[in-house]
Formats: C-alpha cells, structure tokens, sequence
C-alpha cells in the first residue's frame, strides 16, 4: 500500500512538471512538400526542458494567431536571404543568395505577433537578421563585399558545424554574459549576411573581431511596433548546433527562452 501511494505521488508530480514545461513553437521552412525545422533546434529546446512545437509555415493571420496562442515562446530558426528590396528597399546585389518570399513573409508576421503578444523570442541566425528586417532595420546583404574591413571567416564549410571557429566579444550584462559567464566565446559561423542598420529599441551584445554584429537584445520598448514587453534576443551563430552536440556554453541560451516562457 505504502509503495502505492509513492507510486501514485511520483506519478502526480511527473505529471505537473510535464504540465508546467513550457511549449517552445519553432519556425519550420518549406522543402519541396515538406515544412522542416532540424533536430538540433528541437533537441536543444528538450535539453532545455521545454516542449517543441514546429510551426508550419503560413502566412494566415488567424493560423498564427491561433498558434501563438497555444505557444508559451518562440525561436526563429536560420535559413535563406531576405528579399533585400522588399523588407529594407535595397536592389538585389549579385551575391545575394536565393530568395523565399513565403517564408519571409511567415516569419516577418509571426516576430510581429509574437512579441505584439509579449511572447519570448530566440532568434538565430536568419532568425536574429529577421529582428532587424521586421523591426525597421537593414542587414547586410553579403559580408565580404560590403564590409571591407571584414576579414574574420564567416563561412565556415564543411568544418563541423559543433566546432566554434572565431570569437565573439560580450557585452557586460547582457543575457549571453550572463549564459557564458565571460566576455568572450568561440563560436560557429555560417553566414554571409549580417544585421547592418540596428532596429530601434535593441543593443549589439556581441560582436566578432572584426566587428560584425553576432549578438542582440531587445533592451527598451518598441516604438514603432506593438510590444508586449517580453524578452527578445538574438544569436548569429548556431547556438543549438554546439548544444545538440553536448557542448554546455550554450544551453543557457534555450535554459534562458524556457524559463522567460514559464513566466
Ligand atoms: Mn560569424
């Protein structure tokens, strides 16, 4: 009977702590038929103890609406270019890569409405340039031409994508401070685009050596879009690459999205 009744209360108390794991939604993006999101983001999220929900992609308003509703945060996953002339009016360079016009508007409506909501956003890497497109700022369509003083290696290749290849430098209390316990950190890099003309409202808190933003925050309210208040941040590298392959720097980026979702 005695054994029973533990039974009964370890089963009550899983059952609660199940019930309290906030559902992270994760933004997916169109494959031929399929809507993907990779494992690494989902299993990053599980290590953190939340739940993940991949979103597919839409641009519906009362589709995501609803999704937002049933989402307690949210991580804006990498992938392609934006269209440079539609979301921050420049002509299309040469080295721009390829466009998805769906996706940009999915994820363009889904930031919007999340953080109108007050819901936790983690973007990474196209997922932190969309802070800057959706919020009023411009990126950089393509580092080494446009930035001449660029000479750190952005694009690592088929150097394994767990291994952190350039540094970052960390801005004093900012979230990835607070995460990595440092002012530095060796990071991943798979890009050839970067946030060029920050958004109103957010702060660069890491940056490479060659001063390419890696890093933002959301830190004073958004002016010029409805703001529900919630924490906003960004990763230009892949965080959950290094997470998913056991590497503990990062975790505390997704530790960080789960707890301000239990909120
Ligand atoms: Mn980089």
């Amino acid at each position: 009977m005695k054994r029973f009744s533990i039974f009964l209360l370890a089963l009550f108390f899983t059952g609660s702590l199940l019930a309290q794991s906030p559902i992270i939604g994760i933004s997916s993006y169109r494959s031929g038929a399929s809507h993907v999101v990779g494992n690494t983001y989902v299993n990053s999220v599980r290590m953190a103890g939340g739940v993940p929900l991949i979103i597919p992609v839409t641009t519906d308003d009362a589709q995501i609406e609803a999704i937002l509703n049933a989402i307690d945060g949210l991580i804006m996953t990498g992938g392609e270019d934006f269209d440079p002339l539609k979301w921050y009016g420049e002509e299309p360079l040469r080295a721009n890569e390829q466009i998805a016009p769906e996706r940009d508007e999915f994820d363009v409506k889904l930031i919007r409405a999340a953080v109108a909501k007050g819901i936790p956003v983690l973007g990474i890497c196209r997922g932190q340039q969309l802070m800057s497109v959706a919020f009023g700022g411009s990126l950089y369509q393509d580092i080494p031409s446009q930035v001449k003083s660029s000479y750190v290696k952005h694009r690592q290749g088929d150097t394994p994508g767990y291994y952190g290849t350039h540094t970052i430098t960390i801005e004093k209390g900012s979230i990835l401070a607070e995460v990595t316990g440092s002012n530095k950190a060796v990071v991943n890099s798979f890009h050839h685009q970067a946030i060029k003309a920050m958004p109103a409202g957010f702060k660069v808190t890491a940056r490479s050596a060659d001063g390419i933003i890696e890093a933002v925050e959301r830190v004073a309210p958004l002016k010029d879009y409805a703001d529900g208040g919630a924490v906003i941040f960004g990763t230009q590298f892949h965080p959950e690459i290094m997470t998913n392959a056991g590497n503990p720097l990062f975790l505390g980026l997704f530790q960080k999205l789960v707890s301000e979702a239990a909120k």
